[in-house]
């Protein structure tokens, strides 16, 4: 984006490869916008798989979160995506201008005077703006400004892609809960440039002292999927355990103040949270569009930080909230609060109230308590005639059908 406006740019990556980490994840509208904008969102409809549902139940089968986005408005679904796919396309986005320095890392950033340090002790800069994006795990924002709060949640997850198959459920995020202390997740994820084959994404919740492959016992583990969910378990027939299984730590981190001088905080560098409610990739998207949109209006970076700053702030306080408050509802040792959940979540997300603001959070548009962040008409409409067209799609082989049988 940044490269588009006319910006020189310089990306400092220290991975001697720069690719895809972990499995897929869903994309909310509010993410899909932002690649609206950019021109993308024909690329990633072409790969990714619409969801029109979250649904989530006990081992014994009772509903704790039944959420369908049609509910908010007929327009709307999120996006189930490979980070393949991602990755992809928005490295392909960045042609014009592009300096990519891999395999080095940033190992000191100097706020005041523009420049950075990386591992082998060269000097870059000075720069005009340094964005310090590295992540949930960020050893550079405590450079730039200290934390409010940074700390790791005690569980993690363990993820993987397997072939979708025969699943039955294509359009829908689908969770199992043993109380709060197991959790599994299938996303239809679809495919990405160079693999045709439609995917799902696994997810497994763990304590982080489990993570990692020396703990995990491959036969214990798969007859513990196994009993919660049989279904999954057989998708996973193929996948190697544990070596094929990626590891993920999530973090809380707040800062007050996200830039300092020459320096501002973007991403989980900025707001890391658990990834319950699934924002993350859509609030990076928002933070780089925010960053963008700011230094389009002001004449000094020092302005368009002020302003990028309070807009994005404004917007993410409430899904840090809901994302903190949410977590031990579904991955801890908390039973009794998992029993409440387990009462109460499904008739309260039935309340009218109660619903439509679930559906606001959920697709990212909710803006402060109550307000309402606009997705563009012209967005709205491009996914609208996305869905007829699925619609078509999904409809002619019925069709066809029934022209046989006539005949
Ligand atoms: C299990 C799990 C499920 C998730 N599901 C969803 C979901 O469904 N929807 C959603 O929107 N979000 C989801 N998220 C969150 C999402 O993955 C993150 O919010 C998102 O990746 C943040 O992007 P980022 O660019 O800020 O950081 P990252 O994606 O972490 O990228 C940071 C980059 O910086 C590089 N880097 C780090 N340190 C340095 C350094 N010192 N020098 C140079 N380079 C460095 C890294 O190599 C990396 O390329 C999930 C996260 C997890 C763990």
């Amino acid at each position: 984006m940044l490269s588009a406006d006319g910006h020189q740019v310089e990306v400092f990556e220290r991975a001697p490869t720069p690719g895809p980490v972990g499995a897929g994840f869903l994309l909310q509208p509010i993410g899909l916008a932002v690649l609206w904008e950019m021109g993308l969102l024909a690329g990633v409809l072409a790969h990714g798989a619409p969801i029109t549902r979250l649904h989530g139940q006990t081992a014994s089968g009772r509903p704790v979160m039944d959420m369908r986005y049609h509910e908010l408005d007929a327009r709307l679904f999120g996006l189930g995506l490979q980070r393949g796919a991602l990755f992809e396309l928005l490295d392909a986005a960045w042609s014009d201008g592009r300096c990519m320095h891999v395999d080095c890392e940033v190992v000191s950033v100097d706020s005041d005077a523009g420049t950075l340090v990386d591992a082998s002790g060269q000097r870059h800069g000075p720069y005009d703006l340094i964005v310090v994006a590295d992540g949930a795990a960020s050893r550079l924002r405590g450079q730039v400004v200290p934390a409010r709060l940074d700390r790791p949640y005690p569980w993690g997850a363990q993820w993987c892609l397997v072939e979708q198959g025969d699943w039955p459920w294509r359009d829908e995020l689908r969770q199992r809960y043993v109380r709060a202390h197991r959790m599994v997740g299938m996303l239809p994820v679809g495919t990405r440039p160079g693999d045709a084959t439609p995917r799902l994404s696994f997810f497994w919740s763990v304590p982080v002292t489990e993570l990692g492959s020396s703990a995990t016992d491959g036969e214990r583990w798969r007859s513990d999927v196994a009993g919660l969910w049989p279904e999954a378990a057989e998708r996973l027939d193929a996948t190697a355990v544990p070596d094929g299984l990626a590891s993920a730590r999530y973090r809380d981190a707040v800062h007050r103040d996200w830039y300092r001088g020459r320096a501002v905080l973007l991403g989980d560098s900025a707001h890391a949270m658990s990834p319950q409610l699934g924002q993350g990739v859509n609030m990076a998207l928002l933070d780089a569009q925010g960053l963008r949109d700011a230094l389009r209006a002001e004449s000094t970076v020092a302005a368009a930080m002020a302003r990028y700053q309070k807009q994005r702030q404004r917007h993410v306080g409430i899904y840090h909230f809901w994302s903190r408050w949410l977590t031990p509802l579904f991955q801890s040792d908390r039973h009794r609060l998992a029993a409440c959940r387990d009462l109460v979540f499904h008739p309260m997300s039935r309340l009218p109230g109660g619903r439509g603001q679930m559906l606001r959070v959920l697709t990212g548009t909710r803006q402060g308590w109550m307000g309402t962040w606009q997705l563009p008409s012209g967005f709205l409409e491009a996914l609208n005639a996305t869905r007829q067209s699925q619609q078509l799609a999904d409809a002619a082989p019925c069709r066809q059908d029934a022209q046989i049988s006539s005949a």
